[in-house]
Formats: structure tokens, sequence, C-alpha cells
């Protein structure tokens, strides 16, 4: 007799959740119309919601986090032109090179993934000049995926260095260069640190927001900004296949996940320090303080990449995500209570400690 397998735990991503049941139940009693004429009244409805949470005049629900990345290089970039963010940026790393492919803008990297600061902007934008491509987007990301889900913090502590997103989006703004915020976790950032989202929103001339992350909607992003910019982003959403029509039922899945599932990022952000508490003293890795949902390991020798973990995880039923070639990652979401948390350390501990080192 063999033990009976464990239910599968997806920690790859917090993409990964299903629509609950009083989710399903708002998606299929929606109003809905066609969105290509302005007709949907749950999208009208999600729109202002959300441009009015980020304090921005405008919004435009997309069907995706990348689509409302790329409309915002589309907008604000012409060919040749150059985007600064820092080198591990969604928009870099994990968008298919669009910027380039779509836009013909190049990323120009500064800082670490941990983000960047004033006199790193000043600098990259200072060396403008022959053969030089001119900096016409400042990238920020909040929270900072890459690095674990940390938050980009708004101010800086006086005097220690100047990262905060204010002071960059001042500089930004004296400097006639736009500012985008992938706010893919902003919600994340926000409920960890109380700052409010149009707080960390006013730094920046557009916002974009996810819904189908840690809120656990199906799909949906939702990109803010002045009526000027939205307008021509909703040009361009059609222009690229985003024009989802009756999108009022997916649409009505983002107002349910702002009202019902934005407080409870707390439990999430709980876990994820919980689940790093508990696997700290496992040798197989560095176990880092989550700040929100994120647990992000840097494996250690004689370990050598995170694939020789996942896989005996996975194969436990525990499915957690290789972040770069040498991390593992955990991401805690609305699929994973308490209970199933105790489970999934159990299943690691075990696991780990039944595993012979790499040779
Ligand atoms: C997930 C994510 C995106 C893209 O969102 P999709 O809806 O998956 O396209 C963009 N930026 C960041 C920081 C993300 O985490």
């Amino acid at each position: 007799m063999t033990a009976p397998m464990p239910a599968p735990f997806d920690l790859r991503s917090d993409t990964v959740t299903r629509p609950t049941a009083a989710m399903r139940a708002v998606m299929a009693a929606a109003e809905v119309g066609d969105d290509c004429y302005g007709d949907d009244p749950s999208v009208r409805a999600l729109e202002a919601m959300v441009s009015e949470r980020m304090g921005k005049p405008a919004a435009v629900f997309l069907p995706a986090g990348t689509m409302s990345n790329q409309i915002t290089v589309r907008v604000r970039c012409r060919p040749g032109d150059a985007i600064a963010a820092h080198p591990g940026a969604h928009v870099r790393i994990h968008e298919d090179a669009s910027a380039a492919a779509i836009s013909g803008a190049q990323i120009m990297t500064l800082g670490t993934r941990g983000g960047y600061g004033v006199r790193e902007l000043e600098a990259l934008c200072h060396e403008e000049s022959c053969g030089w491509p001119p900096v016409r987007l400042v990238w920020l990301e909040n929270t900072l995926g890459d690095a674990g889900g940390v938050p980009w913090p708004l101010h800086d502590p006086a005097g220690a260095h100047d990262r905060g997103l204010d002071d960059l989006g001042r500089w930004a703004r004296a400097h006639q260069r736009a500012v985008h915020l992938d706010g893919a976790r902003l919600w994340n950032a926000h409920v960890a640190t109380g700052i409010p989202l149009a707080a960390y929103a006013a730094c920046a001339d557009s916002v974009a927001v996810s819904l189908s992350k840690g809120l656990g909607a199906p799909v949906g992003s939702v990109l803010c900004g002045d009526e000027a910019f939205v307008a021509e982003a909703r040009r361009h959403k059609h222009a690229l296949g985003g024009g989802f029509r009756q999108a009022g039922v997916l649409a009505a899945a983002g107002l349910h996940a702002i009202e019902h599932h934005l407080d409870r990022l707390a439990d999430d952000h709980a876990r994820a320090t919980r689940l790093a508490n508990a696997l700290r003293e496992l040798p197989c890795w560095d176990m880092p303080t989550p700040l929100t949902n994120l647990v992000v390991a840097p494996v250690r020798a004689p370990w050598d990449h995170a694939e020789q973990l996942c896989a005996p995880l996975r194969a436990a039923g525990v499915h957690c995500y290789p972040n770069t070639y040498r991390e593992v990652r955990f991401a805690l979401h609305l699929g994973i209570d308490d209970a199933d948390l105790e489970q999934i350390i159990t299943i690691i501990r075990r696991v780990v400690t039944a595993l012979p080192p790499p040779r």
C-alpha cells in the first residue's frame, strides 16, 4: 500500500488562483455591453472604481498587465527611444522583448533589481549625446517582483539614499520624462505598508494594476492616467486586439476582487512570513524575510540551481518556480489557507531532508 498522493499545492505564482464561487456568481450576473463601443456598464464601473482609487482622471480595462505595459511603451516612445528600468523589471525580462519588437524602444538598465535612485537616473539621462538614445520613459515597478515582492519605498529615509518613488517622480517631471508605474502588485505594497494607492500612483503619469495576481480575478489589468493618455491607450488597445466586447463578465470579477480580496492580502503576507520562518533551518537555501506574498530563496552550495529543488518538490505535490536559475520562488495566494500551508511546510521539510545533496 502506498500513501495517498498529497493534494498538489501550486505556489508557482499568485496567478494560479481560480475564481471563487462568489466571484463566479457575480460574473454570471454581470450586466454587459459591447466594450469596443464603450457600452459595457460593468467595464465602466471597474474603470471608474480603479481610477478613483489611484487618484487618476481616467482608466482603461485591458486583458493583461503585459498589454498595459506595452501600450504605455507604445504611447510614450517612438522607435529609437529609450526606457530607463531596473534590471529585474517585468517589462524587460518577462514580456518577450515586446518594447523592442512592437515599439522599437530600447530598455536601458540602471540600479539593481531592488530599484534605482535619482542620481543613477540623472547619470543615465546625462549621457544623452550623439548616438545615445533619449530616455523618454522612466519605469517604476511596485512591488519589485523579481526581487521577491519587495515594496519600492515611497519616501527615502532622510538623506540615506535617493531611491524614493516620490523623488524619482519629481526628478522625471522636472526633466520632461514620462513616468510609468508597473503596479501589478501595487495592492500588495499598499497593504504591506499602509501607504495609500493614490500616494504611490501620484509619483507616475500612468499606473497599471493587475486584477489576476493577488486579487484572484481570472484576467485583467487596469491602466490609469490622464484623459489624453487613456484615450490614446484605448486606440492601441483596439489595434492590438484587446477590444474584448462583452468584457463585463471579467470586469465584474475585478470589481468583486477589489471589494472582497484586497484586505485579505495581509493573510498572504503573514503566510509568506510563516513559510520562510519554518523553512529557514533547511540547508539548501538562504531564506529571506518576505515583505509581501513572495518568498524568493537563493539556493546554497552544494545545490547549484533551483530546479534541483523544484523537481523533487513538484513530484511530492508542491509546485514552486525557479525565479531565476539559482532561486526558488514560493507565491502565497488566495488558494492557500493556513491548513494547506502547514501541509506544504511538512512536505517541503520531508522532501528536502531526504534529498541527497547533489554531487
Ligand atoms: C504579472 C506582471 C505583469 C504582467 O501581467 P499579466 O496580466 O500576467 O500580463 C506585469 N508586471 C508585473 C510586475 C507583473 O508581476
